[in-house]
């Protein structure tokens, strides 16, 4: 149609090549009356050109034809139903940041507030045990809401899941700018839920996870176990979402059928899309990690150090990370190098438990019970040594048995800095090298939270 083609040579100038092969070039353009009717093959493509270039499609078409009054993005029923999703316009994992290419779609991508933005693609470690995932990982977030829906991420404690997921969210709010994601775990979910249904503000709950939400990415759903009430609302989110072709992204500690108590009409929607899950990496795998994180970290790893450690901890990644910070803390705090001998040390006091599912909680449920402590004083400001030091106790646990980083530890904390949290654990290192005292309070209160049998 003249009218169209006209404005599509003068917007093809405009932007980036893709980004007009990939949304404007397979519209279908027909005039009703004074309306130029734009037709999208999926309803993804219509809301995502309504919110990105609508107004420079109107001021192009406005600008060449004053006959034009109006224009109208649609969906074209007939090829939304009809075509296969997976025939979606050019592979966007390649293509640059839309924010650099198409200045049209406006804005700087924004991360959703939970995400956490060392869990992306690019630190991400493929094996033979993670391939399946992270190839359906990579394929989502390249074309949202095409080709997998829901994708549903499976496998045991710390093997990646969040990290998958999290990967997600970043490329999707890098490279579709203005698409709205809500990262959350179901814990979250059912908690807004009941808060919301409390409140009386269920209307508000249901815009945001329905309409407000372009993307949603539900970590851990095994937690809606037994809990029907929020099962059902889950239900009617899933639903909205994907009559709209939203992107969807579950992850699980066990497949949708082993979840118990799990309504059978949600275990079979999440099999409507692809199932993918993760195994326990293998040693090559373990060994790439290690290597990766170390150079995160600024740590220089010896081959021999990073098969031992890769040999001594097998089936959690998470546990992984952690003794390698930990040996790492160890040889720099005693000025030694980072070899086999320290690394052996490392394994003989204590025994660490293989799997660790222990959170952040039950370390501060364990600590505050060994000291007598409220939960809310340890978060507190209160420099009293009384609570000072088990502070500094949790602080050291979070980092060298769970893992977590010193800003993130920092934020659990209520919010301190994370000098602070580096100079808590320095302290305690320093102190279980020394005393034996702390070393058996250590290992009472990890009993305590689990960390150790
Ligand atoms: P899960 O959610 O399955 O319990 P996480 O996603 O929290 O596990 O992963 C635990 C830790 O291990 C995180 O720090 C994550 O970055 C790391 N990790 C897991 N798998 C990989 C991998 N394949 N490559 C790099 N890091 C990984
Ligand atoms: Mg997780």
């Amino acid at each position: 149609m003249e009218i169209w083609d006209s404005a599509l040579a003068h917007m093809r100038s405009r932007l980036a090549s893709q980004h007009y092969e990939n949304w404007l070039l397979p519209l279908e353009a027909t005039l009703e009356g004074e309306t130029l009717v734009l037709r999208a093959q999926n309803l993804f493509a219509a809301e995502w050109i309504r919110r990105h270039y609508l107004e420079l499609i109107r001021a192009t078409v406005k600008s060449q034809n004053a006959a034009v009054g109006h224009v109208d993005i649609r969906l074209d029923v007939a090829s939304a139903l009809d075509a296969p999703l997976d025939t979606a316009p050019a592979d966007a994992l390649s293509s640059r940041p839309a924010s650099s290419s198409a200045h049209f779609v406006h804005g700087e991508p924004r991360l959703p507030s939970r995400l956490n933005p060392k869990y992306t693609f690019a630190s991400y470690v493929v094996g033979p045990s993670n391939q399946l995932a992270h190839a359906a990982a990579t394929a989502v977030a390249a074309q949202p809401g095409r080709k997998y829906n829901p994708l549903f991420i499976c496998g045991g404690v710390g093997l990646g899941k969040t990290h998958l997921a999290s990967a997600i969210g970043h490329h999707i709010a890098t490279h579709y700018v203005g698409l709205r994601i809500e990262y959350l775990s179901a814990e979250y979910f059912t908690n807004d839920y009941i808060d919301c249904l409390q409140h009386h503000r269920m209307d508000e709950f249901r815009h945001r996870y329905r309409v407000q939400c372009d993307v949603l990415l539900v970590d851990d759903i095994q937690f809606l176990s037994g809990r029907n009430q929020t099962q059902e609302e889950f239900f009617h989110t899933f639903n909205a979402l994907h009559d709209s072709y939203k992107q969807i992204v579950v992850t699980s500690d066990k497949y949708p059928k082993e979840i118990p108590e799990l309504e059978e009409r949600l275990v079979s929607r999440f099999e409507w899309g692809l199932v993918a899950d993760i195994q326990a990496p293998e040693l090559e795998t373990r060994v790439a990690i290690l290597r990766k994180k170390a150079q995160v970290e600024g740590i220089v790893l010896a081959d021999d150090v990073a098969f031992f450690l890769a040999e001594k901890i097998q089936s959690n990644v998470r546990e992984l990370e952690g003794t390698l910070i930990r040996v790492a803390a160890k040889a720099s705090l005693q000025g030694r190098p980072l070899d086999l001998e320290l690394s052996r040390e490392c394994f003989q006091t204590g025994v660490p438990l293989p799997i660790t599912n222990v959170t952040v909680e039950d370390v501060l449920r364990a600590v505050c019970g060994y000291y007598n402590l409220k939960l809310a004083e340890i978060k507190s400001p209160r420099r009293h040594r009384t609570v000072a030091f088990p502070r500094q106790i949790a602080m050291y646990l979070c980092r060298y048995k769970l893992g977590l980083t010193y800003p993130a530890i920092g934020d659990r904390f209520g919010g301190k800095d994370h000098s602070t949290v580096i100079s808590a654990c320095r302290k305690i290192l320093d102190l279980v090298e020394r005393d034996a005292g702390v070393r058996s309070a250590l290992e009472e209160i990890e009993k305590r939270a689990g960390l150790r049998r």
